[in-house]
């Protein structure tokens, strides 16, 4: 796919810590609307790839574009967040001692500045917004429940209704499934194959059952690079993704 065309493209992304190549040569697209799923071993430098998309790493090289035209490199982490790449890191952040209700009510005004996050009142399509996301995040009948009441599986998928009322591109989700139960990890996956309808989502996950559930385009990292991309079965019955995951 043409860099004119993509939604995020990396070439050629290099990154080295101490010498140490995290990335090596990293070149990896996405088209808008896509959801990716990205696996690979401890180490393989999917933690800094989802680093140097959101600006926390600057690569020594390569290039890293955004909705065709726009270079990342050029940009911190503020203003990418502000593009509409927003990230879901693995422990779920959410405001325990408000209501469900009250932590998606803040996150959808936190971009317009902590002035209108006290003040602004929301209105009848920032409320019928946030019904929608109650609905989306399965947690519709506990929208007056504290956040701290949650289950861990539950806190993460308001952290991904938080980040969806900033209403991003792009939402890069981080391993949501560690610590689920089956049946949260099984839900988890539904839930973001209704966010992809009308997102473009990339997931780092270790969980083959979660990601066979997604049933999408899956990339395997190993040594920083591009080690074998296409269907999970073509993915998994590559060799040196057995070797890689084996350890030989
Ligand atoms: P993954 O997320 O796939 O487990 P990472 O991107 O976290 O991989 O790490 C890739 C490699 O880069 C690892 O060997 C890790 O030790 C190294 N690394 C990552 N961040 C740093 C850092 N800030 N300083 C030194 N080495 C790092």
């Amino acid at each position: 796919m043409a860099k004119s065309s993509s939604l995020l493209y990396l070439d050629g992304v290099s990154v080295s810590f101490d010498g140490f190549k995290a990335l090596n040569e990293l070149s990896l697209v996405i088209a808008p609307g896509e959801m990716r799923a990205i696996i690979g071993p401890n180490g393989a430098g999917k933690t800094t790839m989802m680093d140097v998309i959101t600006g926390k790493t600057r690569p020594d090289s390569g290039e890293v574009f955004f909705d065709g035209t726009v270079d990342l490199t050029d940009e911190d982490e503020a203003s990418i967040a502000e593009l509409g790449i927003g990230r879901k890191f693995q422990k779920p952040t959410v405001f325990e001692s408000h209501t469900i209700w009250d932590n998606l009510e803040l996150a959808l005004k936190a971009p317009r500045g902590p002035f209108a996050t006290l003040f602004h009142v929301i209105a009848g399509a920032e409320k019928a917004r946030i019904e929608e996301l109650l609905e989306l995040i399965r947690l519709g009948d506990k929208r007056d429940e504290l956040a701290a009441n949650l289950s861990h599986g539950q806190k993460q998928w308001l952290e991904i209704g938080m980040l969806l009322a900033q209403d991003p591109k792009l939402l890069l989700v981080d391993e949501p499934a560690a610590g689920m139960t089956d049946a949260e990890t099984a839900e988890t996956a539904e839930l973001l194959k209704d966010i992809a309808k009308s997102h473009s989502v990339v997931v780092v996950e270790h969980d083959m059952t979660f990601i066979r559930a997604l049933g999408v385009k899956v990339t395997c990292l190993a040594e920083g690079s591009v080690l074998a991309e296409g269907s999970l079965d073509h993915v998994s019955a590559d060799e040196r993704v057995v070797e890689v995951y084996l350890g030989r």
